[in-house]
């Protein structure tokens, strides 16, 4: 049976724990016009599985099927109990090739805070008038800090309140995808004129443009050929348009050309007002010190942020116990296990150990080789598990600049990418700093 194949894979693919709390208590209910129709206890489970399983299933969907199969998650009917909601609802979770906008993306579920405040600002400024005002309006950020939101906003809200303007949202790597696709079914034309014919393109996460010089050049042509028809583009990126390596200078420029605006992490006060927005969204009382004590701890990232805030959603739903800090803390420590105690020297170390040199070699200046990989991953660590800023990282390092980091943390994005070995080195290395 095709989910108790995906299962196994699955299976192979996640920690233990992940797959017994999440997908065990999962059941296909039917198959029916190409969509897996699958039961799970509650609607948290259906968003906690996008969220951080999304992109495995999707890999395993197109293993196990390739004619398009898609998932859809049901949840389980709760019986009628006055304390608690009733919850009937039908998420697709994924589609194939699916790069539509997601209706929940809105400029009224985002909150403002200082953080954010220009970057919303300009979002609902050229959704108001697009072409108008900023053009390209270039959005850049950490992960998980409201990029896609904000640009998925301005497609929403042009597709529901403007004119009939046709707007399109796409990630690069899509695009990356697609083009590749054209070229090898000959129907490149095609593709051009996908995208030529819109009036508003939202490409979200143009970093993923580095180092790939066919999808420069189309990108380029694309974005003078909408440029130059007055049509508006939206661009994001988690850095600014200068700092994307082997971006062709023409790019950079164009990119820099409307407004670039970065976001910033939320304070402690917009981490509060989102959990309670999110929430009352999910129609549960979330009491404030509850929503305190998550924030205070998950400071970078609001996608953890709202990852926790389902998670103790799901675990309060399935016992029927409370929205209490005691059970945040459980939420919490399992989530984070250990991680408040990571810290740049704990990488260090671990890192350190792991490729057989010594920590204060590695903020030193001498470069030999095995060092400077050594050197180099710790960065790319101490970047991707506490999201320091790269003149941090630079200083913690012994004093780097900070563009030695960002090519570093590049270098080592890279090499887990075409080397398996190094990839599960690295991760060995993660899970031992995870583990405390
Ligand atoms: P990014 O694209 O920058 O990695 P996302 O836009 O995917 O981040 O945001 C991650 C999650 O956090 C999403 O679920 C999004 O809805 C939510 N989010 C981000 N910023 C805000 C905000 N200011 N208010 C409410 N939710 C937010
Ligand atoms: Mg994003």
């Amino acid at each position: 049976m095709i989910w108790e194949q995906v299962l196994t894979r699955l299976k192979d693919k996640i920690t233990e724990e992940g797959f017994n709390t999440w997908f065990k208590p999962t059941r296909l209910i039917e198959r029916r016009n190409g969509v897996l129709l699958v039961e799970v206890p509650n609607p948290f489970f259906a968003e906690w599985i996008e969220e951080y399983y999304g992109k495995i299933l999707t890999d395993i969907m197109t293993e196990v099927s390739s004619d398009g199969l898609r998932v859809a998650f049901h949840s389980r009917k709760v019986e009628p109990d006055a304390a608690r909601p009733r919850f009937i609802r039908k998420r697709v979770i994924y589609t194939q090739n699916g790069s539509r906008l997601q209706e929940r993306y809105t400029f009224k579920d985002f909150i403002v805070g200082e953080s954010n405040r220009f970057a919303h600002a300009a979002s609902l400024a050229v959704a108001e008038a697009p072409s108008e005002v900023y053009n390209p309006l270039f959005l850049y950020g950490g992960v998980g800090l409201g990029k896609t939101h904000l640009v998925q906003a301005i497609g929403n809200y042009i597709a529901r309140t403007g004119p009939k303007l046709s707007v399109a949202y796409i990630p690069a790597e899509t695009l990356f995808i697609e083009l590749i696709d054209a070229v090898e079914k000959g129907t490149r034309m095609e593709f051009k004129n996908r995208y030529r014919s819109k009036d508003i393109l939202l490409i979200d996460d143009i970093h993923f443009l580095k180092g790939k010089e066919s999808l420069q050049e189309e990108i380029f042509h694309l974005f003078n050929h909408l440029y130059e028809g007055g049509k508006q583009v939206v661009l994001t990126c988690d850095r600014p348009p200068r700092e994307i390596p082997t971006l062709e200078d023409r790019l950079a420029s164009r990119f820099s050309g409307g407004l670039v605006v970065d976001i910033q992490p939320p304070d402690l006060e917009t981490r509060i007002a989102i959990l309670l927005r999110k929430a009352e969204s999910e129609d549960q009382a979330l009491p404030r010190d509850v929503a305190y004590y998550i924030a205070s701890r998950i400071r970078s990232n609001i996608r953890e942020l709202e990852g926790a805030l389902i998670k103790l959603l799901a675990l309060s739903s399935l016992t029927g116990r409370g929205l209490t800090t005691s059970l945040a803390d459980e939420v919490l420590s399992d989530l984070l296990r250990n991680r408040p105690r990571t810290t740049p020297n704990r990488i260090a170390k671990h890192v350190a150990r792991g490729f057989n040199v010594k920590v204060d070699e590695m903020k030193g200046r001498r470069r030999t080789a095995p060092l400077a990989l050594a050197r180099q991953s710790a960065m790319y660590l101490v970047r991707k598990l506490l999201n320091f800023s790269l003149k941090e990282i630079g200083r913690y390092f012994g004093g780097k600049d900070h563009t030695t980091v960002l090519h570093a943390i590049d270098k080592i994005s890279r090499l887990r990418e075409e080397d398996l070995t190094f990839k599960e080195k690295l991760m060995g290395i993660e899970q031992r700093i995870n583990r405390g």
